[in-house]
């Protein structure tokens, strides 16, 4: 079982089960939703668990796409494409989990896209899009 949270704690997520691919996101779309980059895990929608749903707001960033986020706090913590039957996953961030995920980086995704500021230096594929 993972579990997480928001900064401010009203919204908590557990999750059961091992987690998924992990891959960090470089597109405008993500780095100006995070403020930096999206690093997120791949979660089977069954085995996640939300607490305090009331206090998420759902931006829809594209026809595709609905990004998860705190109403009071703004922590970015759901990435959830919309077309459940394709996609039997929902993203969760990786930096609103309470302690260990077991996972590491597996890609960069978006490349193309990344901001000017940062190398990355970890070894993992690097994809443009
Ligand atoms: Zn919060």
């Amino acid at each position: 079982m993972y579990q997480g949270r928001c900064l401010c704690g009203r919204v908590s997520f557990s999750i059961s089960g091992q987690l998924g691919a992990a891959d960090m996101c470089h597109c405008r779309q993500c780095r100006q939703w995070t403020g930096h980059v999206l690093a997120s895990t791949e979660v089977a929608r069954t085995a996640l668990t939300i607490t305090g749903i009331e206090n998420l707001t759902w931006f829809h960033s594209s026809a595709k796409v609905r990004r998860g986020f705190c109403s009071h706090c703004g922590s970015s913590l759901f990435f959830d494409p919309l077309d459940t039957q394709k996609h039997q996953w929902i993203g969760v961030a990786l930096g609103a989990f309470d302690d260990k995920t077991d996972v590491s980086i597996a890609q960069h995704i978006f490349v193309a896209e990344k901001g000017d500021y940062y190398p990355i230096c970890d070894g993992a594929p690097q994809h443009d899009h």
